[in-house]
């Protein structure tokens, strides 16, 4: 391909791209497909010969497009959102065509510091305190896992990386039943390990973490000679927007010299919305919060912002300067591979910057602000219609609820199914959870393009759909 193919085909899958998102409300939300019909579509050896842009483009649409779930619906109601808005593709377009690989300051200056910028803008946007500084991540389960890292070697005195954990009196953790199982992983993959994550029961509208039982399963660890590393919180958990009380834990983090890492990684874009601050009250205190730009803020996957209130301790943790990776005669300058885990790093902040410029915090405000209200207007309908259950109140705008008809045995089942249809369907795309055991219809309205009717035509599905059911 040449360079002026190369910009002919730009210009007309930017076209693609227009229509696409234009009369994407007529596909449905979730992929029609089943498991193979896409693996079965391409051939199974590699070309000898190459081919023409057209066929290949031909092909992705036939091939390819029937098994795209559409994230940029604005009926995706499933999971928490992955917005995509258009300055952020421009932006990793100019990205893509760049291709930087901006590992070290001086594999890419702009990157860097861009990113320095980039992510103060964001800490101010949500109103942390200047003391944090950060990093962009590619994803909050890498941002978690750094901290869970940090809580090691700073327990170990800074000997884990190279003595190992073998051994050491094991190591805790502590968090409850409601954060991401990317805390898990974080875990495993430090090697401190499942039985050591310490789950701590909640209680409490938020289904927050017991400050009480925290502190009695810390003080219990001590006293049978094992070592509290840190405390993992979390604001907006996945289930059901649970959100841990920030400074009870930090008092504890606190009273036993202990790292609190706050895992935000929906919730926190809500934060440049100053009235939902309360939901993380205290959080200047910890040590490490995450929130990923890419679930509601429009920056889109992958990115990840990683606040830390000491970089000192995480450069200690991940650092490692081989002499091909020095930079000479450059003395203070940030290499941010030296703060996550990959080596190698995406120039994740220009779309940041185009996001933020284009609409401004004031755009970004009235988005989030639209769908927590739309979402609220949304549970009172249900909470108002016959046969239905509001299970988890909203937080922002996620909250649970549950199919109830009368005389029905097994809700868990009827409820599955119900979900089921409705993705069948394809008008919407919602998930399930559980919540004390019974199995719910989890909802969140997130959409960057989503209008109030859109949030609204959920309850017109969900009970057209139900109707078929009893
Ligand atoms: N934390 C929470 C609360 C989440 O909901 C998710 C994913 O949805 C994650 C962490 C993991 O995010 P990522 O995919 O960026 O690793």
């Amino acid at each position: 391909m040449d360079w002026s193919e190369f910009a002919r085909w730009g210009a007309r899958i930017s076209e693609w791209g227009r229509n696409y998102h234009e009369t994407i409300r007529s596909r449905p939300v979730r992929a029609q497909v089943a498991p193979g019909d896409i693996l079965n579509a391409l051939p199974k050896a590699p070309p000898s010969a190459g081919t023409d842009m057209e066929t290949v483009f031909a092909d992705f649409e036939q091939d390819v497009m029937p098994g795209i779930t559409h994230w940029q619906h604005p009926r995706f109601f499933a999971y928490f959102p992955s917005n995509a808005t258009p300055p952020s593709m421009l932006a990793e377009f100019l990205a893509t065509v760049i291709a930087p690989q901006c590992m070290l300051w001086q594999t890419s200056p702009a990157a860097t510091e861009m990113e320095t910028r980039m992510i103060d803008w964001l800490r101010q946007s949500l109103g942390l305190g200047a003391h944090f500084s950060g990093v962009i991540q590619d994803s909050a389960s890498s941002a978690t896992l750094a901290a869970v890292l940090t809580m090691r070697e700073k327990t170990l005195n800074w000997t884990g990386n190279t003595q190992g954990l073998p051994g050491q009196a094991a190591l805790r953790i502590y968090c409850s039943a409601e954060v991401h199982t990317s805390v898990d992983r974080a875990i495993w993959v430090s090697g401190i390990g499942q039985d050591n994550l310490v789950r701590i029961r909640t209680s409490g509208p938020k289904r927050a973490m017991d400050p009480a039982a925290l502190d009695a399963a810390i003080a219990a660890d001590i006293a049978a000679g094992l070592k509290p590393a840190g405390i993992v919180a979390c604001t907006g958990g996945t289930g059901t927007g649970a959100c841990d009380d920030i400074s009870a834990v930090c008092d504890l983090a606190q009273k036993y010299g202990l790292y609190v890492h706050v895992d935000a990684a929906w919730a926190g874009a809500a934060m440049i919305c100053p009235e939902y601050r309360d939901l993380w009250a205290g959080i200047d205190r910890a040590d490490s919060v995450v929130f990923n730009p890419h679930k509601w803020l429009g920056v889109q996957f992958d990115c990840s912002a990683h606040f830390v209130k000491n970089p000192d301790d995480l450069v200690r943790t991940l650092a490692i300067q081989p002499e091909y990776l020095k930079t000479h005669g450059q003395d203070g300058v940030i290499n941010y591979s030296e703060w996550s885990v990959p080596l190698g790093r995406r120039f994740r902040a220009l779309k940041i910057w185009f996001v933020l410029r284009i609409y401004g915090l004031d755009g970004l405000q009235q988005m989030i602000r639209n769908h927590v209200s739309w979402s609220q207007e949304l549970c009172e309908l249900i909470r108002a219609a016959p046969d239905y259950e509001i299970i988890t109140e909203p937080v922002l705008s996620l909250f649970t609820f549950r199919y109830a008809p009368p005389e029905q045995d097994d809700l868990d089942v009827l409820n599955q199914t119900l979900v089921d249809r409705i993705n069948d369907d394809g008008r919407i795309y919602i998930t399930q959870t559980r919540v004390n055991g019974d199995l719910v219809i989890r909802f969140q309205a997130a959409h960057f393009a989503a209008t109030r009717e859109d949030v609204l035509f959920a309850l017109e599905v969900i009970q057209e759909l139900a109707a078929d059911l009893t």
